[in-house]
């Protein structure tokens, strides 16, 4: 299975933020739409880096209650790495914990397509296990 088959299913709309969103709207905008991350898009439409809540979690511990007041670009991480919709399901588990990140980008020709989180990775990671099961059952029955 590969990104694209995540993306097909999930469709590839991807919330996104300023880099002048301040910290408490980013939260806000988190536990809405129950999602993990935000990317933070450039006026050009850019990626410029991708805040998740563990840079929410990071930026209480140090600021306080102050971290609120904070704008995205402050609390980012401005190195996003991204995939390609052609990458495997194997491969970019790999990158995830190699970079120690749950959320990847897709980005092809520097177009963003969407955005794959170690939740849907699993899910398709079960999903492919099923099927094997059932394909290697039906096999045995047949033989
Ligand atoms: P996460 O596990 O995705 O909640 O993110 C853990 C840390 O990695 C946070 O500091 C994020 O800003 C950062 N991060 C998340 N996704 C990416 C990514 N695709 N590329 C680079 N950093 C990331």
């Amino acid at each position: 299975m590969f990104v694209s088959d995540i993306l097909s299913q999930k469709g590839g709309s991807v919330f996104t933020v300023t880099p002048g969103t301040s910290v408490a709207q980013v939260a806000q905008q988190l536990s809405v739409r129950r999602i993990g991350s935000v990317l933070v898009l450039d006026e050009d439409g850019g990626v410029a880096g991708i805040v998740s809540e563990r840079d929410l979690v990071r930026a209480l511990a140090s600021h306080g209650a102050a971290a609120l007041e904070l704008e995205a670009r402050q609390v980012m991480t401005r190195d996003v790495v991204t995939c390609d919709p052609d990458e495997s399901i194997d491969q970019v588990m790999a990158t995830m914990t190699s970079g120690r990140f749950r959320h990847l980008p897709v980005v092809r020709h520097g177009e963003l397509l969407g955005l794959v989180s170690i939740g849907d990775i699993v899910k398709a990671r079960i999903e492919e296990t099923t099927h094997e099961t059932e394909a290697l059952k039906a096999y045995i029955v047949a033989g």
